[in-house]
């Protein structure tokens, strides 16, 4: 096979055949296929899209292309979520121990930051010493010891998705459905898990903008599910914003813990519990939401969902005591409204770049102390003069260029 004929294919609309996409996959891992290669194949399905066929086909590649999970006890209900990707969303961080706290078992594979959009892994590791990339026996006996775990994908998971995500990262090829689709579901299905459930993040801050491309989204990823007989949930949830107070790297471990122990945000908490009442419905622990907001608050109140964080982070090898004090910004300044009014859009990509460029994403070496507060929303009254954002990191020149960039993201009603 000519790796460019097949690029050629896709490039002119015609469906590839299951083997040229096999091969395809299988030499690029190789080496023998090169990232410009592949950028050109990926760039062509932006453009043209997948069939479901080859949809199902690159899964089936990405899953092969490592191990797939399996977990003795089936006694127990595995489960996972995944977000489409946002500014502010730490809801993985919380839903995990939460649900383990039910006893439903999390074995979560998380991403690193896509494009404009902030990652679970990276923010996990502003927490000293975090072990995120264990051996998948590993893994597999934290879920067993405790019922939850975040992970990054590795060698041994989906190494195929690995790759191109990275590749996606540098080439503008990021929002393609099929692409988004067979990325998570890849991921999800490797874990072993019995029911998923999924945020699709809709509104100027996601990868859908539409609800339109949010449905396509949707009804590709029932499909898929489908065929690997994962029971599934789907919510969609608001992207014209960023999502709780905080967004950034420690900043956004730091809110998930306030949640946690039951002081967070209306609308994380809000997101969290839709999907967290997902899972104990489709795990037969919650018969409706009221059952299943009964539950949540429980776990809440009581501490445990904090209590299962904490050893989480402890199997993780992770240090709590160290953590506040590494996440102290030496910077920060206010961001102020050069307008009054009623504040009825934020340019939420916008803040995400601002984000990239205080050092939260898209660089070897993170700023774990990173990160923006919002001071108000939309719906807020704001005064010219008083402050939007709280903007903070280690880096003064990073801090100015962000800031910079954030002074035209709100826009109000006079
Ligand atoms: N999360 C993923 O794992 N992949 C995507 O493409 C988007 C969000």
């Amino acid at each position: 096979m000519i790796a460019s004929d097949i690029i050629a294919k896709k490039r002119n609309g015609e469906e590839l055949k299951s083997n040229d996409l096999s091969w395809f996959i299988t030499k690029y891992l190789e080496n023998q296929i090169s990232d410009a290669q592949m950028s050109a194949l990926l760039m062509a399905i932006y453009f043209n899209g997948m069939t479901e066929k080859e949809l199902l086909v690159l899964i089936d590649e990405m899953i092969n292309s490592g191990q797939v999970l399996k977990f003795e006890k089936s006694d127990y209900f595995l489960a996972d979520k995944h977000s489409t990707g946002g500014i502010g969303d730490k809801t993985s961080i919380i839903l995990a121990p939460v649900m383990a706290a039910t006893g439903i078992r999390i074995p979560m594979i998380a991403g690193r930051g896509l494009e404009y959009t902030g990652g679970t892994i990276d923010k996990l590791e502003a927490i000293p010493g975090i072990n995120v990339t264990p051996s998948l026996d590993k893994f597999k006996s934290w879920i067993e010891n405790i019922g939850c775990a975040i992970i990054s994908q590795s060698k041994d998971i989906c190494p195929a998705d690995n790759k191109i995500y990275a590749l996606r990262n540098q080439t503008a090829t990021v929002p393609s459905i099929p692409i988004i689709c067979s990325s998570i579901m890849s991921k999800k299905i490797a874990e072993g898990i019995m029911g998923l459930v999924m945020d699709i993040k809709v509104g100027n801050g996601a990868f859908m903008k539409t609800k339109h491309n949010a449905f396509r989204l949707s009804r590709l990823i029932k499909k898929v599910a489908k065929s690997y007989g994962l029971k599934i949930d789907i919510i969609y949830s608001d992207m014209n914003q960023p999502l709780g107070r905080y967004a950034g790297l420690g900043c956004e471990i730091k809110e998930a813990i306030d949640c946690l122990k039951g002081n967070g945000p209306q609308d994380l908490m809000n997101n969290t519990f839709e999907l967290c009442s997902c899972l104990l419905i489709q795990a037969g622990k919650a018969n409706n939401k009221q059952e299943s907001k009964e539950i949540f608050d429980t776990i809440i109140e009581t501490g445990k969902g904090f209590e299962f964080f904490q050893k989480m982070i402890f199997l993780q090898n992770g240090c709590l005591k160290k953590f506040e004090k590494k996440i102290i910004p030496k910077f920060e300044k206010i961001v102020r409204s050069n307008q009054n009014g009623t504040i009825n859009y934020m340019d939420t990509e916008k803040i995400g770049w601002s984000l990239v460029k205080l050092g939260c994403g898209n660089e070897e070496k993170l700023d774990n102390t990173a990160g923006i507060e919002f001071v108000v929303k939309p719906g807020d009254i704001i005064k010219k003069g008083s402050p939007v954002y709280r903007v903070f990191n280690s880096n003064s020149k990073k801090l100015n260029s962000a800031s910079e960039l954030l002074l035209n993201t709100i826009r109000v009603n006079k």
